[in-house]
């Protein structure tokens, strides 16, 4: 049932009330917000929408109505609890701005001209940041916490309640988002708009008790966690099919652009040549598993400074060098001082030059592939560079490691952007991508044990041997040779 209302003319702004049991602080309400609307000359509705109001409610809104066209009551015939009752409320509006507050009294409505001001400055959504005293010192912590998870989930400030404005803009986008327990300030949050906070006091409840027990609070609390982070797994998947797709020149100019970035500047300590039995051991098992011999020639895609370059030059390996970044290559020359011959490529890896296609016994990768964007369109190029019968392989991390996690949140110049690809680098995503590359005999070997500084050493080479054939813990090996051969029928 709907009354009263000005159903013409522009509508500066709409008051959607959730009512449930608040019979005592209505007609005070009422009063308070005609005052601030009046003094300010605001065209205004107040929307009080009945949620099932077992109490005398229904009867004081009545009344209202009747003596203020200004006032319409939407009844929901039954308790549907205030998030709906504030959405019912704004699928109704038809302010230019929305205001939503409790009908408790505990949000003054004399804070809407601030929150409205500050909405002018170009947020879809101002909230009162709750200030005060106004429950239980447990109730007051709690409701911190969970608010402070809220924030870093979606974004929302960290005071925000149920007591905000909004535009149209963002009631249109709560109103489209298909909720099953809806969570106002949550969908707020996650709707994509600026939103913003004003201190405003709030009082405490003069009569009657909150809805929310303690029980209820809870579970809504984190109905509205499980619902945000539902939310984003589902962007993730989005995001992560999108990635998936051919993307087109621009996106890859831009990966590559901040590619180049992420490894100019210093020079990482870790990516500069040195006497290492630890990157010895993985030239040797790549050697090995890519059944690669003194002679073979070889391409090292994301050569870098040439850590591994130096090392399979030394090997015997006719190996050349093909980085995405000339001043990492300039750096590879200055290392070797013309020791060995080492042909460099600067090229993108899913783009190389026509004239290397078909040409090479095996192309190999130490730590590159989780660089790569588009992996598909990557190991088709790759593909096309080995002869007949040539091998692809590439040393990665193992993604189930999570002491790589631990490293890239404490190494500073590591980012989630730049080294976050490795949890791509599983089994099955690489295999399926080999083989829509027409790669064939796919395979897949975990090694390694001991950090850099322990392998190093001769002790610790020796140990890490023992350790990694234990298979208990084989799953997690830190490093993972994947390889695949190009296969051609015989003419
Ligand atoms: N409310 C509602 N339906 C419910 C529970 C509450 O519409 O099932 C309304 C209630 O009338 C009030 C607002 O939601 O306007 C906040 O409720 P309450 O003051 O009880 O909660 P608290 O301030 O303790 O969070
Ligand atoms: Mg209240």
């Amino acid at each position: 049932m709907t009354h009263g209302g000005d159903s013409h003319g522009a509508m500066d702004i709409s008051v959607v009330v959730p009512v449930y049991r608040n019979a005592d602080s209505l007609r005070e309400l009422h009063g308070r917000l005609r005052r601030v609307m009046e003094s300010k000359g605001f065209r205004y509705e107040m929307i009080f929408v009945d949620d099932g109001c077992p109490d005398g409610s229904p009867a004081v809104l009545e009344e209202m109505a009747s003596a203020d066209p200004g006032v319409a009551v939407l009844s929901l015939g039954r308790n549907l609890g205030q998030h709906r009752a504030v959405l019912a409320g704004l699928r109704r509006a038809r302010g230019n701005a929305i205001a939503v507050m409790d009908a408790d009294l505990q949000d003054p409505p004399e804070a809407i001209p601030a929150l409205l001001e500050k909405l002018g400055e170009g947020f879809a959504g101002v909230f009162a940041g709750r200030r005060g005293r106004y429950e239980s010192p447990l109730r007051l912590l709690t409701s911190f916490l969970f608010k402070g998870l809220l924030h870093l989930l979606c974004g929302v400030p960290r005071d925000a309640g149920m007591y905000v404005v909004m535009s149209r803009e963002m009631a249109a986008r709560l109103l489209s988002i298909d909720a099953r327990r809806p969570f106002v300030i949550a969908m707020i949050g996650c709707a994509g708009l600026p939103v913003a906070s004003i201190p405003v006091e709030r009082s405490v409840r003069r009569s009657g008790t909150s809805a929310y027990s303690s029980w209820k609070r809870f579970k809504t609390g984190c109905l509205a966690v499980r619902w945000v982070l539902s939310r984003k797994r589902d962007d993730l998947r989005n995001r992560g099919k999108r990635m998936g797709r051919r993307m087109d020149r621009d996106a890859l100019a831009e990966h590559n652009r901040r590619q180049r970035l992420y490894y100019e500047g210093q020079a990482r300590a870790n990516m500069v040549p040195r006497v290492s039995r630890y990157l010895e051991r993985h030239v040797d098992e790549m050697l090995r598993f890519a059944d690669i011999g003194p002679g073979d020639r070889v391409l090292e895609v994301g050569c870098g400074m040439g850590r591994y370059t130096h090392i399979l030059a030394r090997r015997g390996t006719r190996v050349e060098g093909l980085d995405l970044n000339g001043a990492l290559l300039d750096r590879l020359r200055e290392f070797h001082g013309g020791r060995y011959e080492i042909l460099l490529h600067c090229a993108d890896i899913a783009d190389p030059p026509k004239k290397l296609e078909g040409r090479f016994d095996a192309v190999i990768g130490f730590f590159t592939l989780h660089h790569l964007h588009d992996m598909d369109l990557c190991f088709e190029a790759m593909a096309r560079l080995l002869k007949p019968g040539g091998r692809l392989a590439f040393l990665e991390p193992n993604p189930y490691n999570l002491l790589y996690y631990v490293q890239i949140l404490l190494t500073p110049r590591m980012t989630w952007e730049g080294d976050g690809g490795i949890v791509r680098m599983r089994r099955k995503t690489i295999f399926d991508t080999m083989r829509r590359a027409s790669l064939s005999r796919v395979r897949m070997e975990r090694f390694g044990f001991l950090p850099p500084f322990l392998a190093d050493r001769r002790w610790g080479a020796a140990m890490e041997a023992r350790l990694e054939r234990v298979p208990v813990w084989r799953a997690v090996l830190p490093f993972q040779l994947f390889g695949g051969e190009r296969f051609d029928d015989v003419q």
